[in-house]
């Protein structure tokens, strides 16, 4: 039976994916967006679907709307752009996910929440499972997106003690790929495009810090894994650890410096002039960063295929697509 879905934040890198996908699986999508860093050319192609409903809204105002599940996503998620305007951030991360979760309350609606690893802080612990607390700055300029993803994940986990709310999180690692914007300011779209236009490779820092980079897809199938599982399953399996909220790291565990990624993104563009330069390190960047997913392989019987260099070539024909 055709379900249908609300997807929040859909206009934007990871939401159009998962609209396509659900799309192409029969489902009934509409997707909200406010257009803050997403754009409607990632949801062209989808306008004339009968199946598909957009619906230009801000999260942090209430809405009304009988879905069977919510994929809740709005929220920007480059530094540069959650650090642009980081009141409406943490609003968005804190009011969004209430909004979501009343009207999941009202409407019986299963809701999936994308948390990040951001939650994680700078770690201490290193790779990083599920049971890590963090080390987050309360006060730093990161902290509108870190403390507001924490908040949502309390209220994620409120809903469900007290209300009985059927929510299911993942932690988000570095994920990337097609449809990135390419004004993102996230490294990888950062560095491809430098490499494409012969311009500098911006390195933060000495280049020594890492990041696990998923590629998007591997991401979408292990959401569709999660959103598939019966309730009364889902509940046994965290029970069983410990557990009473489903939280879930979905990440490639392949660390690389950025020193790594850009040489990497050189050698896939032989011809690009481009040189790397160093830049200052921006406050607070994590100094590692690599899921531990053995809850995901676990749960879901997930782990992902797509490689760096593999998920990175795929990229570059994208961003060379739009030139
Ligand atoms: P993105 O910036 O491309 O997409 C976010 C979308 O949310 C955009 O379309 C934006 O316009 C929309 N949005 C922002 N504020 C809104 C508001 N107030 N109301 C309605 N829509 C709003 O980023 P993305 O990479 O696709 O990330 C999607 C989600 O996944 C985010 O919640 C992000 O925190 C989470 N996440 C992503 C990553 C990653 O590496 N890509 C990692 C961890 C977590
Ligand atoms: N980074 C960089 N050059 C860039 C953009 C980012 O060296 O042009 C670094 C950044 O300092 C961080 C890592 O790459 O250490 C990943 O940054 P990104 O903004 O992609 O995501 P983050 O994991 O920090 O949220």
């Amino acid at each position: 039976m055709t379900r249908k879905i609300l997807i929040t934040g859909g206009a934007g890198f990871i939401g159009s994916h998962l609209a396509r996908r659900l799309l192409s699986e029969g489902e009934e999508v509409t997707v909200m967006d406010n257009l803050f860093t997403g754009t409607k050319v990632n949801i062209y192609d989808l306008l004339d679907n009968p199946r598909f409903t957009f619906m230009l809204h801000d999260v942090t105002h209430p809405f009304w709307g009988q879905f069977d599940e919510i994929y809740n996503l709005a929220c920007p998620a480059s530094p540069i752009h959650y650090q642009r305007n980081p009141v409406e951030t943490i609003k968005t991360s804190f009011m969004g996910m209430m909004n979501v979760l009343d009207l999941a309350l009202k409407t019986k609606a299963r809701v999936f929440h994308t948390s990040t690893s951001e939650i994680y802080g700078d770690p201490e612990v290193h790779p990083q499972p599920e049971s890590y607390w963090g080390n987050v700055n309360t006060l730093g300029t990161r902290s509108c997106y870190d403390e507001g993803k924490r908040a949502a994940e309390t209220l994620c986990a409120d809903y469900l003690r007290e209300y009985n709310v059927d929510v299911r999180m993942v932690r988000i690692f570095n994920t990337y790929g097609p449809s990135m914007h390419p004004q993102d300011g996230r490294v990888i779209s950062n560095f491809v495009m430098q490499a494409l236009h012969d311009k500098d490779i911006t390195l933060y820092g000495d280049g020594s810090q890492t990041r696990s980079f998923q590629y998007v897809d591997d991401l979408i199938e292990a959401g569709m894994r999660l959103m598939r599982l019966d309730r009364a399953k889902l509940d046994r399996f965290f029970a069983g650890r410990g557990m009473t909220v489903p939280v879930v790291n979905v990440g490639n565990p392949d660390e690389y410096t950025i020193r790594q990624l850009a040489d990497e993104t050189l050698r896939q563009l032989p011809a690009s002039k481009s040189q790397m330069v160093f830049q200052p390190l921006p406050k607070d960047d994590p100094r590692r960063r690599k899921p531990d997913i053995t809850l995901a392989a676990e749960l879901l019987g997930w782990s992902p295929k797509i490689p760096l260099r593999e998920g990175l070539a795929q990229t570059i024909a994208y961003f060379r697509g739009l030139q």
